[in-house]
């Protein structure tokens, strides 16, 4: 396949309703304003995907994320410095998420967390001590706010969980994207943690994170496109939107050995509760 065949956007799945994409970032796919986003969440509700969580990573990017969410009904945000920005992290910019944390239309702090993948690959990326510092302070936020924490994890299982479990996790805690393997999720299973998958779950490599969707229970999962990154299989590499979704939906469904219709329902229900979503029944 040629390159430029290769970047082509995956055509429409056939719709899965209802399912909300728990995680995504609406500027990085190209919404810019109103009318933008309208379009990216008319293009995902036409194949079922009745909403979405876009996420901020940096400041500029939060603030961009909570104006989406008031834009545009379909939309909620979650804000956070993620952790290869934490060093962005004092007293003023604590103050401002500490603001938008309490946006009614803010459904949790993220994403947050630690990212080890990046240290020794970007100058930009904060080194570990200062993820660590600003993760306990997002955790704390959290649980401040009453809002679910939306956990990025490159790479750093470990410290991850031991740094969550020692500062005191919130209540609902999302483990977006989740890449650990099958003792891993266990582990978060038995924490109460809610793991969500995205495309990467689908991916032909990716048996052992197929073991670790197999043994969460059905209450515990979500489903993501971390768009415009992560485009399920076949489409790995070109282009992600949230209307791509019902693909990993189905691919979820056939690793667990389940119908999509009947998974997208507990989905669905997951994310209304997860992140108190006011939305109707199915
Ligand atoms: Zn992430
Ligand atoms: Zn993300």
């Amino acid at each position: 396949m040629s390159r430029s065949k290769r970047r082509e956007a995956p055509p429409d799945p056939e719709p899965l309703s209802p399912v909300i994409d728990a995680h995504t970032h609406l500027a990085a796919c190209g919404g810019r304003d109103a009318a933008s986003v309208a379009a990216i969440l008319d293009h995902a509700e036409a194949v079922g995907v009745r909403g979405v969580v876009t996420v901020a990573d940096d400041m500029v990017d939060a603030r961009w994320a909570v104006a989406a969410a008031e834009w545009d009904d379909r939309a909620w945000a979650a804000t956070a410095l993620h952790p290869t920005h934490a060093g962005d992290l004092n007293d003023e910019t604590a103050a401002e998420l500490r603001a938008m944390a309490v946006h009614p239309r803010v459904v949790a702090v993220g994403e947050t967390g630690l990212d080890y993948y990046w240290l020794d690959k970007s100058d930009d990326c904060a080194p570990k001590s200062v993820q660590h510092e600003s993760f306990r302070w997002h955790i704390d936020l959290a649980k401040e706010v009453g809002k679910p924490l939306m956990i990025h994890n490159r790479e750093a299982d470990r410290d991850l969980l031991d740094v969550l479990a020692d500062e005191g996790a919130p209540e609902t805690v999302i483990m977006h994207c989740f890449s650990g393997d099958e003792a891993i999720a266990r582990e978060c299973v038995e924490r109460g943690y809610v793991l969500s998958f995205s495309g990467t779950v689908s991916f032909a490599n990716a048996a052992s994170l197929q073991a670790a969707a197999r043994v969460v229970p059905d209450e515990l999962l979500l489903v993501e496109t971390d768009a415009p990154f992560l485009t399920p299989h076949p489409f790995r590499g070109a282009p992600n939107q949230s209307y791509v979704l019902p693909y990993t939906v189905r691919a979820l469904a056939d690793i667990r050995g389940t119908d999509a219709t009947e998974l997208a329902a507990h989905l669905y229900d997951n994310s209304r509760r997860v992140y108190r979503l006011a939305l109707p029944d199915q």
